[in-house]
């Protein structure tokens, strides 16, 4: 399979289309941002690491009832997956208490949850992805009652298939976004789980292995996604 035009480049990958009208090539970057876009810099050797991990992992969600995009790696940073039309929701879930939630709520981060949390941020660079409910997405159409039932299911399912993944691995998921897309009529998970996209805490010693150490920085950012790579390598690696 080959690239051919490029659809779109986002902050963190590039989109190709293919010959065949179904399938995109997503080819991972090292370039990082945060903040919505503030905040910009470059991990080397992250796109490896994400588009591998992230299609690792998602051949676990695949085994266990959850449909996602992925088709076939091609490279070290490149994957072919199925073309959805992208739900412009990015779907949060919190085991943990971190990040955007602790300092709306006023919540200490490192706080566990009873039980875990779902939210959706509306898809919208300009508006800088803001928070809104499901009745928000089904009045300005980004999603129907039925499939937002779906993603709920799919994503309560993604954090537990993840969590004890992790734990496993000796980390602690703390939160995660995840992306769906709609593959002729069904909701399939798209885009990527990556440390990019989630927090993870050493289960030891509690030390953050994952973005934040790029948006707080706390140095050795290579090196924490180095090692989450390579514990999930050891756990799911064939
Ligand atoms: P952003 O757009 O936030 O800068 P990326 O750099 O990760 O993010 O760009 C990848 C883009 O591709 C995202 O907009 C994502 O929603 C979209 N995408 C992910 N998977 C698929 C898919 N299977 N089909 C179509 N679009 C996808
Ligand atoms: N997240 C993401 N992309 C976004 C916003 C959030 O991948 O555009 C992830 C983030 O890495 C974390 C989780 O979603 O794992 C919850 O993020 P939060 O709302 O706390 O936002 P932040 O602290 O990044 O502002």
């Amino acid at each position: 399979m080959e690239k051919r035009e490029q659809l779109y480049e986002g902050k963190a990958k590039k989109v190709f289309k293919t010959d065949d009208e179904d399938i995109l090539i997503v080819s991972y970057k090292d370039d990082a941002t945060a903040f919505n876009g503030e905040k910009k810099g470059t991990i080397s050797g992250k796109g490896v690491i994400n588009n591998q991990m992230s299609n690792l992992i998602f051949k676990v969600f695949e085994k266990n009832g959850v449909p996602t995009h992925l088709v076939e790696e091609l490279s070290p940073t490149d994957t072919a997956v199925k073309k959805v039309s992208i739900v412009p929701l990015e779907v949060i879930i919190r085991n943990v208490a971190a990040g955007s939630f602790s300092k709306r709520l006023g919540v200490p981060e490192g706080k566990e949850f009873k039980e875990p949390t779902i939210e959706f941020s509306y898809k919208n660079d300009e508006l800088g992805d803001p928070l809104i409910n499901a009745y928000f997405a089904v009045a300005l159409e980004l999603a129907t009652w039925e499939e937002i039932e779906t993603i709920k299911k799919y994503a309560f399912k993604v954090n537990e298939i993840a969590k004890k993944i992790y734990l496993d691995c000796g980390l602690k998921l703390i939160d995660f976004k995840i992306e769906f897309g709609r593959y002729h009529d069904q909701i399939i998970l798209a885009d990527e789980m990556s440390p990019d996209t989630c927090r993870l805490w050493d289960v030891k010693t509690n030390e953050k292995m994952d973005k934040d150490r790029f948006r707080r920085d706390l140095g050795g950012v290579e090196e924490a996604y180095e090692e989450v790579f390579s514990r999930i390598k050891k756990e799911l690696g064939e």
